[in-house]
Parts: structure tokens; C-alpha cells; sequence
């Protein structure tokens, strides 16, 4: 199948216990759509099954493909992979744990139709996700929203669909830090969102831990915008307009009454509150320095070890 209307991008990692009925829901919707298809499965280093029993589905059906990494490279590398490799006029991206149900696509594709160039996904209820998850994700929104300039739409996930025309854009990017439903929003283009209820995961459990959180965050907000560098400089500032006002108080001290040798508490702890804060923004400054490096290095961000589908044997 050379150029399908549709694509559907599924970066999958380590989802074995689900990824049977995640191609089985997907057929099942895109066959109703009535339209020529592919499915191109993105395995992202997954240490268990999930790359053979997608092998075996490419053996059955020329409709999908599926890519190999070499490791694990992110699930924002295996997006930008199965972006790369999409052939079709509008590309839908969705996880492979089902969260995000299949069966929005023909509501998404009739936006497209009526000429949206993007149409996202906007979460209106989580269902089974913890109580922190929930809260951190909320967080998330609210301090990326508040620390960068791009106008990201809250409660939106990968789960979209693109046109052919924007895909191309945000492939051309050249930026290796990759957040993609930042950049994908950066871009501009006619957008608009299709509300539905997100899932529990079908099974397995999220590859997502609090700390590949914490470092998502950091990438998305230091991807989009240098107001936490503005953060450090106005900390700086007040920092040193507190301790001026101090310094005229000690001299006040000094020359007026005869308490002058009291104070090692204090001095102790303005010396390490703003040991503190300078380590906070040399660490800030080393988060922007260490994402210049990145970039500068240009390595891809993901190698392919094999591309398998029906057609190529
Ligand atoms: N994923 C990936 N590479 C990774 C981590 C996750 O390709 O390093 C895939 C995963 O298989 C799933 C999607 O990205 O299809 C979202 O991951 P997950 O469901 O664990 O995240 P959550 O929904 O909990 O935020
Ligand atoms: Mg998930």
C-alpha cells in the first residue's frame, strides 16, 4: 500500500499484554472507515514479546509495519519515527494501551474533512489513573501553561489526528528534544479538539514512573520557553534587594546599639539560603547549557535496526 488515506502511529513499548487487542480495535475501526489504511507499530526497545506478535500480524496483514529500534529511545522518539515513516494524507497518533479510544478516529476524521488541519484529543475524564496521577498531570498543564509562551491546549496527550501538511512541518524540525504535542501546537495551522473520556489501560502498567515525569516537564518547559531563566535573574534580584535592606540594618546595629556580636545564626543562614539559591539557578542554567549540547551533538533521535512489513518481502 503506497500512499493510504490513513496512518495510524502506535509507539508501543513493552505492551504485550495488549497489543493483540490494540490491533484487533484498530482494524476494527479502520475497516469501518472504509478508506485504505496502514498501521505502523513503533517498537521502542520493548524487552518482552511486543515486537513478535506485531511481527506476526505484518505477516497476515499488508496493512501494518513495524519498526524496530535499536533501544529504547522514548516515547517521543518512537511519535517522531512513526510520523517519518507515515505515507498517508492524515496521520492519527495514539498510544497502544487503549487509553485512548480507537473509535474517536471517524469523529476526528470527519473534522478533517471539514478542513481542520489538526485535530486533537481533550481528555475529559480519567478513568482509573490514580489519585496523584491525576493531580500531577493537572499540575503539569497548569505550570506549563504558566512558564511557557505557546498556547498548549490543557488536557491533550499525543492522541490526534494530523494532516498531511502539518506532519511534513513538524517533521522538518530540527530540534532534537522532541515535545511533540508542544511542537505540533508551535506550528499553528486550523486546529481543533474532540473531547472524550480516557480509559484505564487496557492492561500492563505505565511506563511513565514519577521521575521520567519530572524529566518530561523539564524538557517541555525548557523546549518552550526561557521564562525560568527570567525566574533565576528576578530571584536574583530580590535576593539582593532583602540583603540590602539587612546591611543597612546591621550597620543600624553597629553603630547604635551594642548587640554587635549576636547574629552567627543569622549569618549562617543567609549564607546558605542563598548558597541554595545560587545552586538553584547554576542547575538551571546547566539544564538550558546541556540542552545547547544536545543539539549541537546532532545525533539522531532514534536508530532503526529493521522495518518490517509484507510488501518488502
Ligand atoms: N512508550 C514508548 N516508549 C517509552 C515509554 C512509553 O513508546 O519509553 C509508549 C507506551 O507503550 C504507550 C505510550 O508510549 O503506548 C504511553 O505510555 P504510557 O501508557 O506508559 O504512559 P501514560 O499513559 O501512563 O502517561
Ligand atoms: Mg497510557
Amino acid at each position: 500500500m503506497k500512499q493510504p488515506v490513513y496512518s495510524v502511529v502506535i509507539p508501543a513499548y513493552n505492551e504485550q499484554e495488549v497489543i493483540r487487542e490494540t490491533y484487533m480495535r484498530l482494524t476494527d475501526v479502520m475497516q469501518k472507515m472504509s478508506e485504505t489504511y496502514e498501521l505502523i507499530f513503533v517498537n521502542d526497545g520493548s524487552k518482552d514479546q511486543t515486537a513478535y506478535i506485531i511481527a506476526e500480524f505484518c505477516e497476515k496483514d499488508p496493512a501494518v509495519r513495524l519498526i524496530n529500534f535499536t533501544r529504547n529511545f522514548g516515547h517521543m522518539s518512537a511519535i517522531s519515527a512513526g510520523m517519518e515513516h507515515a505515507r498517508g494524507q492524515a496521520i492519527f497518533v495514539i498510544d497502544a494501551d487503549l487509553q485512548d479510544p480507537p473509535e474517536v478516529f471517524p469523529i476526528m476524521a470527519e473534522k478533517w474533512k471539514e478542513g481542520y488541519h489538526v485535530v486533537y484529543g481533550k481528555r475529559l475524564q480519567r478513568k482509573g489513573e490514580s489519585v496523584f496521577k491525576r493531580l500531577s498531570a493537572k499540575l503539569f498543564y497548569k505550570f506549563i501553561r504558566r512558564m511557557t509562551s505557546v498556547d498548549l491546549p490543557p488536557d491533550t496527550g499525543e492522541f490526534r489526528l494530523i494532516d498531511r501538511q502539518v506532519c511534513d512541518v513538524v517533521n522538518k524540525l530540527p530540534e532534537k528534544n522532541r515535545y511533540i504535542r508542544g511542537l505540533v501546537s508551535w506550528v499553528g495551522f486550523k486546529q481543533v479538539p474532540v473531547e472524550y473520556v480516557r480509559e484505564a489501560r487496557f492492561a500492563g502498567k505505565t511506563k511513565y514512573p514519577l521521575r521520567k515525569m519530572f524529566l518530561f516537564a523539564m524538557d517541555a518547559i525548557t523546549s518552550f520557553s526561557y521564562k525560568p531563566l527570567k525566574l533565576a535573574t528576578f530571584a536574583g534580584f530580590l535576593i539582593s534587594f532583602v540583603s540590602f535592606l539587612y546591611i543597612l540594618y546591621v550597620i543600624y546595629e553597629y553603630f547604635f546599639t551594642d548587640r554587635t556580636v549576636a547574629g552567627w545564626a543569622s549569618t549562617i543562614a543567609a549564607i546558605l539560603f542563598t548558597q541554595g539559591i545560587v545552586l538553584m539557578i547554576l542547575g538551571l542554567m546547566g539544564e538550558y547549557i546541556g540542552r545547547i549540547y544536545t543539539e549541537l551533538q546532532n545525533r539522531p533521535n532514534y536508530i532503526i535496526q529493521e522495518i518490517i512489513e509484507k510488501d518488502n518481502d
